[in-house]
């Protein structure tokens, strides 16, 4: 358990608000940026205090696939934006759209089949070359002034260093810094005039930007029914045709569509969980059946175009449930919202005391 006292949390809070509120923003580098090290925290990181050492493959990876979505037109063609694609940046766009837009265009922008790209490896160095040396430069200037106090720089090309208790920070406080990432970024892409006349009167950018298209949702509906017997994941009842998909840990805690967080159930149900982490009966069937099926679904959400990594999406999972313990939440078992404190045997059931 942590040392990290509440005064050093309330402390590292303030920061990142200010980073928000008075870092410069000439691109949305720096939001993208904080994603990434939040997510990555989450899927590699642990709840001590130590230090994090990410791999600048995996920033930049990760860095790449939070514009892989924007990097599609958004709509047709206008004077400033002739490929429709939101600019990035108040200049010319972005390179790190430039960079991906080839690929993204090669794979019918499906992300799961980008790693095969001949150019991909290729890509990512180039992409961690300008995470280094643009937003990993600027994100610790704060107004006007200069504290590192997420991790050094200059570092290596190869190893960013979280420093001590910034990965546990950011894990713990990771849906907020989300939020302020996310909302900052989209309010970057509305406050570029020249994005103007694409954006039009179009309201729903937020989820252009970062999440799934329904109807690409909907053509997973029918594929995790035949693998569940044609019955919700929650309540085994029979499925008709109101079925939907359901992240299992849900989008509020976790925004990223990831192969193995589906499951789909009906309306009823997925509507009376809503934002809640689900019971201990439903998680031991959902780690099952990740253990026996997990391959196949992978396979068959990446046809979709969905990312699939069992590894992480467990971690994001195991984060979750130890969250919701140390916090003592509570989880949804069935309809008519019936819930239950999450206990320890919860933690247990990832192989940790
Ligand atoms: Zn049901």
């Amino acid at each position: 358990m942590s040392a990290l006292s509440a005064r050093a949390q309330l402390a590292f809070l303030e920061k990142i608000q200010r980073l928000f509120d008075e870092g410069e923003f000439s691109a949305t580098y720096k939001f993208a940026l904080m994603l990434t090290l939040t997510e990555l925290a989450i899927e590699l990181g642990g709840d001590d205090d130590a230090e994090l050492a990410l791999p600048l493959d995996a920033v930049a990876e990760r860095f790449a696939l939070l514009y892989w979505r924007q990097a599609s037109s958004y709509g047709p063609a206008t004077d400033e934006v002739e490929n429709g694609i939101l600019l990035q940046n108040l200049g010319k766009q972005a390179a790190v759209i430039n960079q991906i837009l080839e690929i993204y265009n090669d794979v019918q922008g499906n992300p799961a089949r980008a790693p095969g790209h001949p150019q991909w490896q290729r890509t990512i160095s180039d992409i961690r070359a300008i995470v280094h040396n643009m937003p990993l430069r600027h994100l610790q200037v704060i107004g006007g002034q200069t504290d590192r106090f997420l991790y050094d720089y200059p570092c290596t090309n190869k190893v960013l260093i979280l420093k001590r208790g910034v990965s546990h920070n950011l894990r713990r406080f990771s849906p907020l810094i989300q939020q302020l990432a996310k909302a900052g970024w989209v309010q970057h892409i509305r406050g570029n005039r020249r994005n103007a006349p694409l954006l039009g009167k179009k309201d729903d950018l937020e989820s252009f930007m970062f999440g799934t298209p329904r109807a690409q949702l909907a053509r997973i509906a029918p594929i995790l029914s035949q693998m569940q017997d044609k019955r919700c994941f929650y309540c085994q009842g029979k499925l008709h045709s109101q079925a939907e998909v359901d992240h299992f840990i849900p989008w509020s805690r976790y925004p990223r569509d990831t192969a193995h967080n589906f499951v789909v159930a009906h309306r009823g149900c997925n509507n009376d969980k809503r934002d809640m982490l689900a019971a201990r009966k439903h998680l031991e069937r959902w780690l099952d059946r990740n253990d026996r099926s997990g391959r196949e679904l992978g396979e068959r959400m990446q046809e979709q175009g969905f990312v699939s990594n069992i590894g992480s999406t467990t971690e994001v999972a195991k984060w979750a449930y130890g969250e919701a313990f140390r916090m003592q939440g509570f989880a949804w078992i069935e309809t008519r919202r019936q819930t239950e404190m999450i206990d320890r045997e919860y933690v247990a059931l990832f192989g940790v005391g």
